[in-house]
């Protein structure tokens, strides 16, 4: 395979870092040409002194002149432009957005528009804003390859099969920390005990979405997108190991699975190097010492959000936009002290019904629809 050039945005993050440990571990097949960073100039610094071939993108215009004077003689750009121009840098084959919420879209539609393939682990810019996103990419010829474990998953087992023969898709979740929880354990949740997720280490705001199971509800209008499929044919299922990352139904009864051992360098590895297979960073599995892998049925009732997600997917228009602004200023809120646990959905649900629906949403309608979310739960 050709080297591809990539552009990282949001480097210095989680999915970030286990991107990084992917391209050290495929230097043949990965070259980093773009980096970008908000708020962690330190790490964004010593990984530009990593991979020197990398234009950078800081936070603002004080924290990219620090970094050229730390690095005579490179590219430092900033802000939502920089990112912009980042995204569409003319040597670039592929820009991963990995960017926690919906920042990355404006980024993300730039690099299609300008021939790059994406590489998308902000499912936000998706729920947000997939028509807008998949329609880009089919003007323009290019993909979008899935780095989100379970659409990553979904990718896998339907390469090479006809999409009428599909009968639904199962996403996996790992129900999260509180999974046997009850609803008055809920009420009193604090932050601390919401961010220890018992599989995969995350950024805070995916790990809050993933004790509300929204992570799910997300990734369910998500899917909705990227495989270009009706929220009915949609499922999830509880996978407390999370080892089979998800499953596709065929009409015939057959279930493909994927799995691997719990570590996004896997999926990431495979968007960036698709549709080649390497010996990469992401150890092999041992079923024997995984034991059994269990599933059993979400719980609708203690978990509004998977109902609320399936609600606005079906919706479509404004709906999934509202649902995702929402809950991402309720997660702040929540996180800062500010809201309850239950206050997350409870906010979900009530800028869903206070916002007006518009069903063929241009992209500054669904942008203004994302605002009036937030204001609705700012005013609590
Ligand atoms: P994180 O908080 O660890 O990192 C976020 C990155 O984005 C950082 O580099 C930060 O500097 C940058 N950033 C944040 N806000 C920004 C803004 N407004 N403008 C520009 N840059 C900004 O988050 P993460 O856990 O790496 O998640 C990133 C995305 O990937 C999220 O959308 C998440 O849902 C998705 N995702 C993450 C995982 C995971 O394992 N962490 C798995 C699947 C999907
Ligand atoms: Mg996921």
């Amino acid at each position: 395979m050709m080297k591809r050039r990539v552009v990282v945005l949001g480097a210095t993050g989680s999915i970030g870092e286990s991107t990084m440990r992917v391209a050290r571990a495929l230097p043949e097949q990965i070259g980093i040409i773009g980096l970008s960073g908000r708020n962690n100039a330190q790490r964004l610094l010593e990984l530009a002194r990593e991979f020197p071939a990398a234009t950078l993108c800081a936070g603002d215009e004080k924290a990219a002149e620090s970094l050229r004077g730390k690095l005579p003689g490179r590219d430092v750009l900033h802000g939502g432009h920089g990112l912009e121009e980042l995204a569409s840098l003319p040597e670039a084959d592929i820009v991963l957005i990995a960017i926690v919420g919906t920042a990355g879209l404006r980024p993300a539609l730039k690099a299609l528009e300008s021939g790059k393939d994406l590489a998308v682990a902000s499912k936000e810019i998706l729920v947000m804003a997939g028509e807008e996103v998949m329609a880009t990419a089919k003007r323009s010829g290019r993909r979008v390859l899935p780095v989100d474990s379970e659409h990553n998953a979904i990718f896998q087992c339907l390469e090479g099969k006809d999409p009428s023969t599909i009968k639904r898709l199962i996403l996996t979740c790992s129900g999260g920390p509180f999974r046997n929880a009850s609803a008055a354990d809920l009420a009193s949740v604090t932050p601390e005990q919401a961010l220890r997720h018992p599989t995969w280490s995350m950024g805070r705001k995916i790990s809050i979405d993933s004790a509300t199971l929204f992570n799910k509800g997300l990734e369910m209008i998500e899917a909705r997108w990227l495989f270009d499929i009706p929220m009915e044919k949609i499922d999830v299922v509880i996978h407390p190991q999370s080892i089979v990352h998800s499953m596709v139904e065929f009409v015939d009864g057959s279930i493909i699975a994927q799995m691997s051992t719990t570590d996004m360098a896997l999926p990431i590895q495979y968007a960036l190097t698709y549709p080649g297979r390497f010996s990469g960073a992401c150890a092999p599995l041992d079923l024997t010492t995984v034991g059994r892998l269990d599933f059993e049925a979400p719980r609708a009732d203690l978990f509004p959000a998977l109902d609320l997600a399936r609600r606005a997917g079906t919706a479509g228009g404004t709906l999934p936009a509202v649902l995702n602004a929402a809950n991402e200023a309720a997660v702040d809120a929540f996180l800062a002290g500010r809201l309850s646990f239950p206050g997350i959905w409870e906010n979900v649900v009530r800028a869903m019904d206070a916002v007006p629906f518009v069903e063929h949403p241009t992209l500054e309608q669904l942008i203004e629809a994302d605002r009036a979310a937030r204001t609705v739960v700012a005013g609590g």
